[in-house]
């Protein structure tokens, strides 16, 4: 029977690397469900989830709110267009709106969708509200930023295994150093209209700027009129104990571009949150999509929206997450060349004497832990926020022994 279910496994990996183009390089385990912070493959082993779809997962496999919400809405209606209301849809702008605190919201489904909106709206109000010259909007971004995969978004990355080969580039970007106030404002002219930015780099290793810097773009963008557009996709909806990880420094954005966790691990909804002097720049027929907003997405998404409501995942994210960092932080020197906590996220910078990055996943995967390395020698732990204690230390325990393993080798 096992053998039997270890062919199966195999099998499920061969065809899919026969039949799908390789833009991953997946750990060998093929899983079949998922439950909580769990998860169980093909052939019946248990791994606990610390990936959790990069922070879509928010809330855990088959969280029962929203299996029941996704569940009420299939049988009644899934998909109207934009061209016609809904109720869904509805509901969930107004929930969303008035649970972040701004006027109006307009939904997409993946988060790079989101993040054109953005840009989109952002140029927009350049011109029709700040007055900048047609065709001359510039927009400021950080060094090491990841904001989707759209030809655009990957015009001002800095990652060159994500933007090589893929040019000519959309011009309009300005690169600053992340976390440096002074090299935002150098680069700000007549012709900027945003600057985007994440308050915490998830994809760059879960990269926090230092205190203040949130705060001083702020004020800068203010001072400037610029609008301050902070990509909460991966930082947002709880996940670093607190709604929105600019909330660390009690700043507001123009605009905030949400997803991943904003579907659930259901379904693609992502979002963007603005007042009306910013969002009501857009007008009938110069944005849309045939999926955002659809009825089936838009109620998991209230359903989401009212789990956050209740405040118990930003608290329970920054409980579990100071019980992470307690258990890590004596690894810092022994193995550990740094680490970087905020919430129920961590960014682990290994050794790279003693392994990489990959190795360090598969030596996890062998333990029963499902984590993605990032760059080189840094792993990210963003578990599912429905973790128990148990799961946690479980966490602590795992990385413990193989660091210390190798460390003594
Ligand atoms: C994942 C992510 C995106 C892109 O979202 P997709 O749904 O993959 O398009 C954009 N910005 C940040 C910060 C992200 O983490």
């Amino acid at each position: 029977m096992t053998d039997h279910r270890g062919d199966l496994d195999r099998h499920l990996i061969e065809i899919t690397e026969r039949y799908a183009a390789h833009n991953y390089h997946p750990l060998p385990v093929v899983l079949r469900e998922g439950q909580g912070a769990w998860v169980t493959d093909v052939e019946g082993r248990r791994y606990l989830d610390c990936l959790a779809g990069y922070s879509a997962l928010n809330f855990g496999h088959g969280h029962p709110d929203l299996i029941a919400a996704a569940h009420a809405q299939l049988d009644r209606l899934t998909l109207t267009s934009r061209a016609f209301y809904s109720e869904p849809m509805a509901l969930f702008a107004k929930d969303l709106a008035e649970f972040v605190g701004k006027d109006m919201v307009l939904p997409m489904n993946s988060g790079a969708e989101a993040v054109e909106t953005a840009i989109k709206v952002s140029r927009r109000w350049g011109y029709d509200v700040k007055g900048v010259p047609e065709e001359q909007a510039s927009i400021i971004v950080m060094d090491g930023n990841f904001h989707g995969r759209t030809t655009t978004i990957v015009s001002f990355s800095t990652d060159e295994v994500a933007r090589g080969g893929y040019a000519p580039y959309t011009p309009g970007f300005r690169i600053a150093k992340y976390g440096t106030i002074a090299a935002v404002e150098e680069l700000i002219d007549e012709t900027t209209v945003a600057v985007l930015f994440e308050p915490i780099q998830g994809e760059g290793g879960v990269v926090i700027p230092e205190e203040g810097f949130v705060r001083d773009l702020r004020e800068l963008c203010t001072a400037r009129n610029v609008l301050m557009v902070a990509d909460e996709i991966q930082s947002g909806l709880a996940r670093t104990g607190r709604t929105f990880a600019c909330d660390f420094e009690d700043v507001v954005p123009d605009i905030y571009i949400l997803g991943k966790a904003l579907g659930g691990g259901i379904v693609p909804l992502s979002a963007i949150a603005a007042d009306e002097d910013v969002l009501g720049v857009i007008t009938p027929g110069s944005h849309g999509s045939t999926f955002g907003g659809n009825p089936f997405a838009t109620a998991i998404g209230s359903a989401v929206v009212a789990l956050l409501r209740t405040g118990e995942f930003q608290e329970r994210a920054a409980r579990l997450g100071e019980r992470l960092e307690s258990g890590l932080r004596p690894l810092v020197g022994r193995g550990l060349v740094a680490l970087r906590v905020r919430g129920l996220w961590a960014g682990l910078d290994i050794d790279p004497t003693l392994m990489d990055g990959r190795e360090m996943c598969e030596a996890m995967l062998a333990k029963g832990l499902l984590a993605k390395d990032t760059h080189g020698s840094t792993i990210r732990l963003a578990p599912p926020i429905v973790a128990t204690e148990d799961d946690i230390d479980l966490i602590i325990t795992s990385i413990t022994d193989i660091i210390e393993g190798r460390h003594n080798a």
